[in-house]
């Protein structure tokens, strides 16, 4: 039987996504770790993980994500959580799935998250080439053993260590989730999130033919999601999704500044699904209030789609 998700895209129905969770743990009083962020809290703080997912899917997403971004044995044995890395992806799973059921809404689809970050978020941390994809392939591992209806890339940036990780979690063989991050330069070029000198096009022409079967455009600035559209639709004919940031980063918190209202969100967001998209949903900064916001204006922004 397909996920209600899919049966939403192929009905042309918007898909709604959660909000953060890595900013949300934060927000809820969860210390964030300067080496592999919010990738151990499935383990120090489950009960707050699964209380957020309750959060979102009382909100009204169709789809939560594991709280796994910072879970690959890549940002975890540096921390210290070495021996631990079975323990929270499944773990991570497992309080996804526990959410579902205590909130009573099955048809919610559980994405298993996977990020190409490095450990403390620094470029020259990453591991050698091997050790790099055999991370990013025992967290596709356990994350489909565990019972994710499909995989999430998130914060894709590059494409050296983007298409390692795009490897690894088309192995599974499950639904793969391509969500990638841009950022507008002051000359207005969209450009790479992290990598100022990376055109974003570059980036999307690199993963984008490996066959992902959404696009996100995630964790990015407001102001450059509809040229990202663009880009993405000139290149990609299946669903594409948004989940912006709001706020930014300073290592390892999240500053909560200049939040976007959640009216103004439903605002931004019925241009883009005019533009084309079909999924929405929020990244860093963003919370249950935001998601469900878009829940209740979900008419609205279904009317927008053929405008
Ligand atoms: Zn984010």
């Amino acid at each position: 039987m397909e996920n209600s998700w899919q049966q939403k895209l192929a009905a042309d129905e918007i898909v709604l996504l959660d909000g953060a969770t890595g900013t949300e743990l934060q927000r809820r009083g969860v210390p964030m770790d300067r080496v592999a962020w919010s990738g151990a809290a499935v383990l120090t703080h489950p009960e707050v993980v699964r209380e957020i997912h309750e959060d979102y899917i009382r909100a009204g997403a169709d789809v939560i994500l594991t709280n796994t971004f910072g879970s690959t044995r890549q940002m975890l044995e540096p921390a210290g959580f070495g021996d631990h890395v079975e323990a929270i992806n499944r773990g991570g799973v497992e309080l996804a799935r526990q959410a579902r059921d205590n909130v009573g809404e099955q048809a919610v689809s559980v994405a298993g998250s996977i990020s190409t970050e490095p450990p403390a978020f620094e470029q020259n941390a990453y591991l050698s080439p091997e050790e790099e994809s055999a991370a990013y392939r025992e967290a596709a591992r356990l994350l489909a053993d565990s019972g994710v209806d499909f995989i999430a890339l998130e914060m894709i940036v590059d494409t050296t260590h983007a298409t390692r990780a795009m490897h690894a979690v088309l192995e599974t063989k499950l639904p793969v989730w391509l969500g990638v991050a841009c950022r507008k330069t002051d000359d207005g070029r969209i450009v790479s999130f992290d990598y100022p000198d990376l055109e974003f096009a570059a980036v999307l022409d690199a993963l984008i033919p490996m066959g992902p079967n959404v696009v996100n455009i995630m964790h990015s600035e407001i102001g450059a999601i509809p040229e990202a559209i663009a880009l993405v639709r000139e290149r990609w004919p299946g669903p594409i999704g948004v989940y912006p940031e709001s706020g930014y980063f300073t290592k390892p918190n999240w500053n909560f500044v200049d939040i976007i209202p959640p009216a103004e969100l439903v605002t931004e967001a019925q241009g883009w699904v005019e533009a084309g998209v079909r999924l929405l949903g929020g990244c860093c900064g963003t919370s249950p209030d935001h998601i469900a916001a878009l829940k209740s204006a979900i008419p609205q922004l279904e009317a927008a789609r053929s405008t």
